[in-house]
């Protein structure tokens, strides 16, 4: 059995600089401790879905404008980022934006902006160097010296100094050689199974994403076209055609 949702999107629409349809009714869910994909192709609406449920369209002059949005059946569409934040949910942004002036441990410590506790903190530091422990190696290191992979490993390392309970991630797997890929989805799957944090994915790597995920979203302009568990969609004729080769 499914455990609950954790996220709940039903029917949203997002709608760019006031005519542009972007979103046209997608719904998912994502279950308590699990690892969800969002998968398809270039401009499909994937990175636009994880926007809408953090709130972070408006700097896009984007806004959802039909549907609901979820956080263990409580309605969020109203939170701002840092108020979703504080309850436990962030993003991770495509390109990894990392702080390139920045130590990777000055970094990390910006990802804690929303508390206070100096103890806590610390051990939270610690926590993220024992699952990344190439970033406690480099966490001397400027930003700007570090490979593709340690600012990946960066971006998701800050995301968790907030302590979040689900993490929205968007296309990890950018530009990354796949040996790294694999390496930032072990970590992410370590995360899951030790810390029950929750993952919604962005994915145009759709074999890499249904290795890890439980379940898995399909879009196309702008629509969820096919969902199941990963193992499923894995073994299906249509998505091996048609997309298991993408990434
Ligand atoms: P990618 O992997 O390229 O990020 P995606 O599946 O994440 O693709 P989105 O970035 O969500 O797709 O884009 C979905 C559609 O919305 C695309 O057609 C894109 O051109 C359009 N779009 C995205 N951002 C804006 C914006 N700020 N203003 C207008 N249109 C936008």
């Amino acid at each position: 059995t499914t455990p609950a949702p954790v996220l709940t999107v039903n029917g949203i629409e997002v709608i760019y600089n006031h005519v542009i349809l972007v979103l046209k009714g997608v719904s998912l869910q994502l279950a308590e401790g699990q690892i969800a994909a969002i998968l398809g192709g270039n401009g499909a609406g994937k990175t636009t879905t994880l926007r809408a449920i953090s709130n972070l369209l408006k700097g896009e002059r984007g806004e959802v404008t039909k549907g609901s949005i979820e956080l263990r059946g409580e309605r969020i569409e109203n939170l701002t980022p840092a108020d979703l934040v504080k309850r436990g949910v962030v993003q991770v942004m495509e390109g990894r934006h990392c702080f390139a002036h920045l130590t990777i441990e000055e970094n990390l410590l910006t990802g804690a902006y929303t508390r206070t506790d100096k103890g806590e903190i610390a051990a939270n530091l610690e926590k993220v160097y024992t699952y990344f422990p190439r970033l406690k190696t480099r966490r001397t290191s400027q930003a700007a010296y570090t490979s593709g992979g340690e600012q990946q490993m960066c971006a998701i390392g800050r995301a968790l100094m907030a302590n979040p309970s689900v993490v929205l991630l968007d296309e990890p797997s950018m530009g990354l050689a796949p040996q790294i890929v694999e390496e930032v989805f072990e970590i992410v799957k370590d995360l899951n199974q030790k810390e029950k944090v929750s993952f919604l994915i962005a994915e145009q790597n759709t074999n890499m994403a249904l290795r890890y995920a439980n379940y898995g979203y399909i879009m196309e302009s702008g629509r969820i076209v096919m969902d199941g568990k990963a193992d499923d969609l894995r073994n299906n004729e249509d998505v091996k055609e048609f997309y298991l080769g993408m990434g």
